[in-house]
């Protein structure tokens, strides 16, 4: 199996939707809103729905406690 049939979701914040977080899709930039702050894995989504790639990696976000004080 190529690395090109697997692709990474990563968590992010939607400014535009009060902070809500979705996932989206590193190869097709697919994004999808999960229920309840749910992680892709929770929603049984081994593959992506919109290129097919296998999903090898989530990445959940990060959160910062504003600390970068430099
Ligand atoms: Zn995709």
């Amino acid at each position: 199996m190529s690395e090109e049939s697997v692709c990474k979701y990563q968590e992010i914040t939607m400014i535009a939707r009060d902070g809500a977080t979705a996932w989206t899709c590193s190869a097709c930039g697919e994004t999808w809103f999960l229920p309840n702050g749910t992680t892709p894995q929770e929603n049984n989504m081994n593959y992506c729905p919109n290129c097919g790639r296998k999903i090898g990696k989530y990445i959940p976000l990060r959160i910062d406690t504003e600390e970068n004080v430099e």
